[in-house]
């Protein structure tokens, strides 16, 4: 069997697993716990899960840190000092991970086969990196996690991709990188000289102003074959 790339690589959220919405949860049992234990809020859960999407987002796009994003939400669901409730934040997601984190439809099998290859693996992710290792751990992921809190830089900055690239030891062009994202994975990875393959989640069509990927695919079962230089 001969290899088209030496490394392949992976977007985590969406792509080989899904979170059930983790940091969602935790940050709404953060207002239960407020509310009950330190000051009474007067905000309905339903509205706090409303704020919690529009920071999370925030947190998401604008890579903002988690001390903002916890001081904002809390203060904008009536209480104050949430940048305290850093640590907690943190522990209650990762003790979220078992409950909530499920791989992707064939992510496992996926995963069984690579284990078997030559091939170097990692994942680039935008997220507090902590959680995110955890959460490669809990679907069988055990490779190299480059978190962007860790590393400092987010997808889809050119400065990302380069760096997982070195900790690869490959050249950019030898890599594929997997992602469901068409700007901070599939743009931001072929910006760097990698092969890029769009895991399409059906839900959107990919955005006609953006470079196409190499290849795109339904199912991370088409992966595989993918990899192999075809040879006729
Ligand atoms: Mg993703």
């Amino acid at each position: 069997m001969k290899l088209r790339f030496e490394g392949v690589a992976f977007d985590l959220d969406h792509t080989l697993l899904v979170d059930n919405r983790l940091e969602r949860v935790a940050l709404i049992d953060l207002i239960v716990r407020i509310d009950a234990g330190v000051a009474p809020l007067h905000v309905s859960l339903e509205r706090a899960g409303t704020i919690a999407d529009e920071e999370l987002a925030r947190y998401r796009s604008e890579g903002v840190d988690l001390e903002t994003v916890l001081r904002r939400y809390v203060e904008r669901c009536g209480g104050e000092g949430g940048e305290g409730w850093a640590p907690w934040f943190r522990q209650r997601c990762l003790d979220l991970v078992p409950r909530l984190v499920v791989p992707m439809p064939a992510a496992r099998r996926l995963l069984s086969a690579l284990a078997q290859s030559d091939l170097r693996v990692a994942a680039l992710s935008n997220g507090a990196a902590g959680l995110q290792e955890r959460k490669a751990a809990q679907i069988g992921f055990f490779y190299p996690v480059l978190a962007s809190e860790r590393i400092g830089l987010r997808k889809p900055e050119r400065g990302a991709f380069d760096l997982l690239a070195a900790r690869m030891g490959l050249q950019a062009e030898r890599i594929l990188y997997v992602g469901d994202d068409p700007y901070t994975d599939i743009a931001g990875a072929l910006g760097a000289g990698f092969a890029a393959l769009w895991l399409d989640g059906g839900s959107k069509p990919y955005p006609a102003d953006l470079a196409a990927p190499t290849a795109t695919i339904r199912s991370l079962d088409e992966l595989l074959p993918l990899l192999i230089e075809r040879t006729v």
